[in-house]
């Protein structure tokens, strides 16, 4: 227990990530994971998990209008993904960063998608878009005890 930590337990927000089917396909899994252990959040849910039709649907029900939506949920439950929680000040916003534009080919390189991908319908891996739908994916996608909650050896080396 780090005491010098809990004035900032206010602000970690929660994310939902997924390395979606073609990540996994491609041997992408361990480079995607790798670069949010990295930049030094903290991972408290992972899974391999084969994601059914229904599933997919509540998870891009906003996208229900969309004329790609029938191919985007057929994409996303082509295969297994990767689904994580990722933790910490930030995570939110700071994962898209390091995820990208929706669009591949406009992702800057150094992101995951400037980097590995180069269509929008193959374009990797998921990251919530705010902290209420961090939650809300969490839930849904992670069943109560899936998560785990720890404090990583590193803690006082990120976080002053
Ligand atoms: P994200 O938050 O960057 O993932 O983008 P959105 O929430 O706008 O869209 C969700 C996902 O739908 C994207 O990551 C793509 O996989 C897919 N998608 C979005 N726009 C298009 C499109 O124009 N064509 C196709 N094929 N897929 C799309
Ligand atoms: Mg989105």
């Amino acid at each position: 227990f780090l005491p010098h930590l809990v004035a900032s337990l206010e602000q970690v927000e929660q994310t939902y990530i997924m390395v979606k089917p073609d990540g996994v396909q491609r041997g992408l899994v361990g480079e995607i994971i790798s670069r949010f252990e990295r930049k030094g959040f903290k991972l408290t849910g992972l899974k391999l998990f084969q994601c059914h039709k229904e599933l997919a649907e509540e998870h891009y029900k906003d996208l229900k209008t969309k004329s790609f939506y029938p191919t985007l949920i057929d994409y996303i439950t082509s295969g297994p993904v990767v689904c994580m929680v990722w933790e910490g000040v930030g995570v939110v916003a700071s994962a898209r960063k390091l995820i990208g534009s929706t669009n591949p080919l406009q992702a800057e390189p150094g992101t995951i998608r400037g980097d590995l991908a180069v269509q929008t319908g193959r374009n990797v891996v998921h990251g919530s878009d705010s902290p209420e739908n961090g939650k809300r994916e969490t839930a849904l996608w992670f069943k109560e005890g899936e998560l785990c909650e720890w404090t990583p050896a590193q803690a006082p080396w990120l976080m002053e």
